[in-house]
């Protein structure tokens, strides 16, 4: 409906012969779900959600025409009495921190003038001509950014390994292959502001060695896909990908390379093999890519939100990004947030945060005025977090302590009415589904685990068979070949570990 919205306000605004004053802006998505489709009206910052075609004449007429905002359009949030708050003010924005998602909302992801206006391709500029490989690398090193992808591995020492390894060919992947069930920061992130990504892989290149990358992106992503090719050509017609950028001699391009959307691409050495024309499957590591990666020759891979704090780091120096989040996790994190939860959307928060605030003052607390049970990060690698842990703050190995991960950025909350074997189920039926087979303790494990979660929540569990689930999942665990297998069993762990007493519930029912 957006297409929509957009071209009747196209159509309207030349009617009234606003065309001249008025320009429409279509961006890419503001976050907040919820309240979509989203329109703001600039200079007054009006924010007005749930947007329909029948409501643009009005805007026009009303707003744009005689200055009178439309208050039976605006975000419910967005209107205390007769003030009216900007789009920063509402409870939902006011405690994120927006780096990663910068540019998402706010300008036209398929103009590269519209990235040039905000600072865009100004840290390239600023490495290629003021800072050497090295110097890059320790700035990334000393942000202390951690990979955004899941396994919070450290990005400048990342850096580090890639540009010390021989090769006479270095390659820059950026992995864009997001499949966790109901998370889409990548996609966002891609669709609202791809330049931020370009940008920071031809960094990287110019950081490791290397003259080529590639953005390994499912093809279940038409419209970031498209908007990366456009965003491509853009770069290149300015001179900003391609040969001699800046005029500094150095060269550097980037090419999109499609998935058909299996989740264990995902793993590095599956995205590699893929992207070779290979069945996408993990390898044993090591040899890590950084010394041998795609086509055997050493490789730098981040996924998309991990670049897209790079630009930002670059011009704002290591310092600034140090003194967001925690000093074990700096910086900030985006976590689609949705399951029962008023506000839905993508948030991107320091680290550090808790997840009362997450759920309370950002996603607007539990609807129906239900209870809150448990948050569910990381997706099918994750875990569950109970309620009474909803003080904990939100950072890498905080997450881990409690039996859950970062993951790339899923957090779905529960009510009192969800049952938390069906959760876990529901997951490991996922990973099941996505296992790759390579490996017996995942290919076979998983489906057994499998079996006794649906013997347990169809009433025919039998004593012993917890235990049995236990035994399994942690071995699985540990005899894994990737991180798939060796985190598939997360979600059972967790909800073993806290809520015990709901498994022991259905099989004690039956008897
Ligand atoms: Fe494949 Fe699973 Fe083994 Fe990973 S752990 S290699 S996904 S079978």
């Amino acid at each position: 409906s957006s297409d929509k919205i957009q071209n009747e306000f196209e159509l309207k605004i030349k009617e009234k012969g606003l065309d001249k004053e008025v320009k429409v802006v279509r961006t890419g998505c503001f976050g907040l779900c919820e309240a979509g489709p989203i329109v703001i009206v600039y200079p007054e910052g009006a924010f007005y959600s749930h947007v329909k075609v029948e409501d643009v004449e009005e805007i026009v007429e009303e707003h744009l025409l005689k200055g009178r905002i439309v208050k039976r359009l605006l975000y419910k949030d967005a209107v205390e009495e007769d003030t009216i708050k900007s789009i920063n003010e509402v409870g939902f924005y006011k405690k994120q921190k927006r780096i990663a998602l910068r540019n998402c909302g706010v300008i036209n992801p398929e103009d590269i003038n519209e990235y040039i206006a905000f600072d865009g391709y100004m840290a390239l500029g600023k490495v290629l001509t003021e800072m050497t490989p090295e110097e890059v690398i320790q700035v990334v090193k000393d942000s202390g950014l951690r990979g955004r992808g899941g396994g919070g591995f450290p990005t400048g020492l990342k850096w580090e390994f890639t540009a010390k390894a021989q090769g006479d060919q270095k390659y820059v992947l950026c992995n864009a292959d997001e499949g966790d069930p109901g998370a889409f920061m990548d996609r966002s992130i891609l669709e609202g502001d791809p330049h931020s990504v370009l940008e920071a892989m031809a960094i990287a290149g110019y950081a490791i060695g290397a003259n080529q990358g590639y953005i390994y992106v499912r093809v279940e992503y038409p419209i970031a896909v498209q908007r990366l090719e456009i965003a491509i050509k853009q770069a290149r017609e300015k001179g900003l990908l391609g040969k001699n950028i800046f005029g500094t001699g150095f060269d550097f391009d980037i090419e999109v390379r499609l998935g058909a959307g299996a989740f264990v691409c995902g793993e590095e050495t599956a995205l590699i093999a893929s992207i070779e024309g290979q069945r996408g499957m993990p390898r044993n590591k090591p040899p890590y890519p950084a010394n041998k990666g795609l086509w055997g020759k050493p490789t730098l891979i981040n996924n998309v939100e991990t670049y897209a704090n790079i630009p930002q780091i670059i011009l704002k120096g290591a310092e600034w990004f140090r003194s967001i989040g925690t000093e074990k996790s700096p910086g900030t994190k985006v976590f689609a947030l949705g399951g029962k939860i008023n506000n839905t959307g993508l948030v991107e928060i320091p680290m550090g945060t808790t997840l009362r605030e997450v759920i309370y003052e950002i996603g607007g607390g539990i609807p129906n005025g239900k209870k809150f049970k448990a948050v569910q990060t990381g997706g099918p690698s994750g875990g569950c977090i109970p309620a009474d842990l909803i003080d904990t703050p939100i950072e890498f190995d905080t997450l881990t302590e409690l039996g859950s991960m970062m993951g790339s950025g899923g957090m779905i909350v529960m009510d009192e009415d969800t049952c938390m074997v069906d959760i876990a189920r529901f997951f490991l039926d996922f990973t099941v589904e996505e296992s790759c087979g390579k490996c017996p303790p995942c290919r076979i494990g998983t489906k057994r685990m499998l079996e006794i979660l649906e013997k347990i929540t169809s009433g025919k569990g039998e004593p012993g068979d917890i235990e049995k689930l236990e035994k399994l999942a942690n071995t699985i665990k540990s005899a894994s070949l990737c991180g798939l297998g060796q985190t598939a069993p997360n979600p059972v762990l967790s909800t073993l570990k806290y809520f015990r007493h709901e498994y022991e519930a259905h099989v004690n029912e039956k008897r």
